[in-house]
């Protein structure tokens, strides 16, 4: 399978550059130059399938002749270690979460942080040679990469995280690791560890020196596991769907990585009706689907903060997977933001009438749904993603349901751990200076 360029269709790259770069060279973000249907005998034998077995015929339908299948099987087996079940709301029999937070950090980045930590591993292969991976982190991504690549051989990881600003919990699940993952404690807020990560990026000098590579949220390897699931909770789906509605699909979306994810599941024949995006009040892309003016700006804090993103990052791919036809787009997709406020409503409601605990972040995924129930006619299945475990936003859900949720085991041992981080200011000489000599 080769890999283009959103800035440049004709442009080629092999599956190894594309996963080891992250980014084309040209600054575009690399999709599969096409992406072809299953044939209609693999989607009707899916539903006898596991969810590895389902991620193993999805990713040999992507990366066709890039990997053999022992290598395939492999990094599956090492990386979706864990379940992603589709749970039925009590009272309702039109709509169920999909939980995707069963991972070693509780929140769906797991699957691509762990997918790409393997087949990164794979591309370095036998040979000596050490990788450095620096990743620029706010929160999630930085502790589903250091889960993901802990002990992972011919990779160093060094994650950046702003001093401060990340909660007490996350900052424990970034600097607790040890052994091949590093921790550097900015003196900055999120912007600057971004910029330090893009100047060592462009420092030739120091890449002379060091073998770079990306684990940004861009990276291919990162999303095409994410479609993985959305098949699963397809065939989840038709022992509940009784009545055989059509599927719409709730993604509660910030970079649109993971919605993206959902468009290549229905691009290769999984029959989603549509796909809702839904956002907090960061709705550059609702706005899109309802003026087709794209209007990106500076992000607003809320308490979804993961999805606190104003120029989403995979917006690029949308594009051009409808080439830039917002009304093709519109086919498949709807968009809807909502307020902390309705947020915190919902799951206050559905905690009230269901006994089930959200995050905010699956609570807009499920506004996503009602609202689009609301405002189509046609009966429909609901599915809302629910990407993070309540329990990693733990003031937030206690305030808005008036009880604290279950702390699983994993995070709460984790809290008990102590912190080892690197303290660096926010200028680039200090980063670079540490990489460069270290052995
Ligand atoms: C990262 C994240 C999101 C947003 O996902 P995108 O792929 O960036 O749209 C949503 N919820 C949680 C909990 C996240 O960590």
């Amino acid at each position: 399978m080769l890999f283009s360029s959103t800035n440049n269709p004709n442009f080629r790259a092999d599956m190894r550059s594309a996963v080891m770069r992250g980014l084309a060279r040209d600054g575009g973000l690399f999709l599969p130059v096409e992406i072809t249907a299953l044939p209609a005998s693999s989607i009707e034998r899916l539903p006898s399938l596991s969810f590895q077995e389902i991620a193993f015929v999805l990713a040999k339908h992507f990366f066709t002749d890039s990997l053999d299948d022992n290598a395939l099987s492999n990094i599956i087996e090492k990386s979706l270690t864990f379940d992603v079940p589709l749970v039925a709301l009590p009272t309702k029999d039109d709509t169920a979460i999909l939980e995707l937070f069963c991972g070693p950090t509780l929140s769906f980045k797991d699957f691509g942080a762990r997918f790409m930590a393997q087949l990164m591993s794979y591309c370095i292969g036998t040979t000596d040679k050490e990788v450095t991976i620096l990743v620029a982190t706010s929160g999630d991504t930085g502790s589903a990469v250091a889960s993901g690549f802990f002990r992972v051989p011919g990779i160093r990881v060094y994650i950046l995280y702003p001093s401060g600003k990340v909660s007490d919990i996350q900052e424990k699940q970034l600097t607790t690791y040890g052994d091949n993952i590093t921790a550097l404690e900015v003196d900055g807020v999120f912007d600057d560890c971004q910029r330090l990560v893009k100047q060592a990026f462009q420092d030739e000098d120091l890449r002379e020196k060091k073998d770079l590579a990306s684990a940004n949220s861009i990276n291919i390897a990162r999303l095409i596991p994410q479609s993985f699931y959305y098949v699963w909770a397809y065939v989840q789906s038709l022992q509940m769907n009784t009545r055989k509605l059509p599927l719409v699909c709730a993604v509660p979306s910030g970079n649109f990585g993971n919605l993206t994810a959902g468009l290549l599941a229905k691009r290769i024949g999984i029959p989603f009706s549509r796909f809702v995006a839904a956002t907090n009040i960061n709705d550059p892309v609702p706005e899109y689907l309802q003026t087709g003016v794209f209007r990106p700006r500076p992000s607003r804090h809320t308490i979804s903060n993961a999805m606190d993103v104003g120029n989403p990052s995979n917006f690029a791919r949308m594009v051009a997977l409808y080439h830039g036809d917002v009304n093709e787009m519109r086919k498949d997709l709807w968009g809807a933001r909502f307020t902390d406020d309705e947020t915190r409503a919902m799951m206050k409601k559905t905690y009230e009438d269901t006994n089930y605990i959200l995050d905010p972040h699956g609570a807009v995924a499920l506004l996503g749904i009602e609202t689009y129930r609301l405002q189509h006619t046609e009966p429909l299945f609901g599915v809302a993603l629910e990407t993070a475990h309540p329990a990693k936003f733990i003031e937030t859900v206690s305030e808005a349901i008036g009880i604290q949720p279950h702390i699983p085991e994993r995070l709460a041992r984790v809290a008990q751990k102590e912190k080892t981080a690197i303290r660096i200011s926010n200028e680039y000489r200090d980063l670079k200076e540490f990489l460069f000599w270290r052995p």
